[in-house]
């Protein structure tokens, strides 16, 4: 059998048993404000100038919805989610709901806003994408590792074991200083460190017409930076054995030596491949203008102000994307950088 008559055949039986219908939402994802006070070079959010925020009296009408659809965890992501004056009025609706609620910051406001984090949050993502000059450098904010440092010490000394965990973003500026990346997290007493590649090709970060090549170039590697990136996993795997093997580096060395294949994908080297990913089923992320995505990659499948969450997840548009949605052939999927796969355990949120 062919492998488009595979796909179709695979696309009836989803219309038989309605898979595509979302009845459990393990994952949402907010993004409470556009904006963002930091100038990183891999994205352009920073650049919005009309402010768009989520009030609670926008959320709480979807709250019904949340408890049908059994959301377990919400993530407060942006933009900077810390320049919403009441971020702690919009995580406390989800938290009264035994909801876990993560913020996920670059941190130049952690520390004035640390007393409200530490009361209102279970847990922190951090962006750390190198050691201090190419963490500063890559942020285009003079002081932003040390304003880092600062915050997450003010974190600790309101709730000293609140979960505090980083995210780097692998790109040209640091692919050849993971190791120091991974030091500088030990030193900041991070509980881990995640990697990813940069997302160069989405519509995602404020980058609705794409970027122009020379803009790319900023941030994608070429062909012999490509060698030094693979040389430098191999060698981070190999260094930091102990790391991966308790956690302390979330990717498996698998899925590490992937971030490399994404990088040869884009320079034409092997072809893109799609990550296992359910996010669309599993997971929604609204944005600061109420657009419901089905992902951070995929266009808004509708709005939180025309109808329940329940509703707009099941929409027919909704539906329809979802229904017809084959992730290894889809060219967004091929490029993604930040897929989710989930099976419905709260042992697997719990893993994330
Ligand atoms: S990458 Fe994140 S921290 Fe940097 S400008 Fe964009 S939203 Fe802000
Ligand atoms: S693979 Fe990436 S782009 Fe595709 S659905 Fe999953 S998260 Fe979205």
């Amino acid at each position: 059998m062919s492998a488009h008559a595979d796909a179709q055949n695979m696309i009836a039986a989803r219309l038989l048993d309605g898979r595509d219908r979302v009845m459990s939402l393990p994952v949402l994802v907010i993004m409470p404000h556009n904006r963002c006070n930091c100038r990183c070079m891999m994205c352009d959010i920073w650049k919005i100038r009309q402010v768009r925020e989520l009030t609670a009296e926008d959320l709480t009408p979807h709250l019904n919805s949340v408890r049908e659809l059994g959301v377990k965890w919400v993530i407060f992501s942006g933009g900077e989610p810390l320049l919403h004056p009441h971020l702690s009025e919009l995580s406390s609706l989800f938290r009264n709901e035994g909801i876990r609620v993560t913020l996920l910051t670059a941190g130049l406001l952690l520390e004035r806003r640390a007393e409200m984090i530490a009361k209102n949050f279970d847990d922190v993502i951090v962006s750390l994408d190198g050691p201090i000059e190419i963490h500063n450098r890559i942020r285009a904010v003079p002081g932003a590792f040390q304003r880092l440092v600062r915050g997450i010490g003010a974190l600790r000394r309101w709730r000293a074991e609140i979960p505090v965990r980083g995210r780097c973003t692998v790109q040209k500026e640091n692919f050849c200083r993971l190791r120091d990346t991974v030091r500088a997290g030990h030193l900041m007493a991070l509980n881990s460190i995640s990697f990813l590649a940069a997302d160069l090709f989405s519509a995602a970060f404020n980058r609705t017409q794409g970027w122009p090549e020379e803009r790319r170039s900023k941030v994608a590697l070429n062909c012999r930076e490509v060698e030094q990136l693979a040389d430098e996993m191999e060698a981070l795997i190999r260094d930091n054995q102990k790391d991966i093997e308790d956690g302390f580096i979330v990717e498996s060395p698998c899925k590490l030596r992937r971030i490399v294949l994404h990088f040869r994908a884009q320079l034409g080297q092997c072809p893109p491949a799609s990550p296992p990913c359910n996010a669309p089923w599993v997971s929604a992320v609204i944005d600061a203008d109420g657009s419901l995505l089905p992902c951070f990659f995929h266009q808004s499948i509708g709005n939180i102000y025309s109808g329940s969450l329940k509703d707009v997840l099941n929409s027919e548009r909704a539906i329809n994307f979802r229904r017809h949605l084959d992730i290894s052939a889809n060219p967004i999927c091929q490029r993604c950088v930040c897929s989710l796969h989930l099976a419905s355990s709260r042992t697997d949120i719990d893993r994330l």
